[in-house]
């Protein structure tokens, strides 16, 4: 898979070993990584830069995973934005808890934790290519 393509990623995640693991997996692929541990701080993080990718987890404190992605919605349509930051979801099981509820808060994909750099390319490259088809 081409890993040459470099992003801008947010992370935000509450629990220290998958941060641990996150950082270590996505340096390959990341140009700038931050991390957060609750939703509002990723909110705040998103008002303030520019990034490519946020990886969201779903249980957080303060705003959990999307409450912060209809957060972050909302401001991008207040910016009339042209764009849509591809908010990724990391969900603790695979069968995806309440995927409908994360799609209908404005996610673009979903991660099975543990999950390692090709998966997570392989998610960006979907929503790459839906978002070409639009
Ligand atoms: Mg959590």
């Amino acid at each position: 898979m081409n890993t040459e393509k470099k992003y801008k990623i947010l992370v935000a995640e509450d629990n220290h070993i998958n941060i641990q693991v996150a950082k270590y997996m996505l340096a390959k692929v990341s140009t700038v990584l931050d991390f957060v541990m609750d939703g509002q701080s990723a909110v705040d993080q998103f008002i303030n830069n520019s990034y490519d990718i946020i990886l969201m987890d779903m249980k957080m404190p303060v705003l959990d995973g999307i409450e912060a992605t209809k957060a972050i919605r909302d401001i991008e349509a207040s910016r009339n934005s042209k764009t849509r930051i591809p908010i990724i979801a990391m969900t603790a099981n695979s069968a995806c808890e309440k995927a409908a509820d994360c799609e209908k808060a404005g996610m673009d994909g979903f991660l099975s934790k543990p999950f390692n750099t090709d998966d997570l390319l392989r998610v960006i490259k979907t929503i790459e290519q839906d978002r070409l088809q639009q």
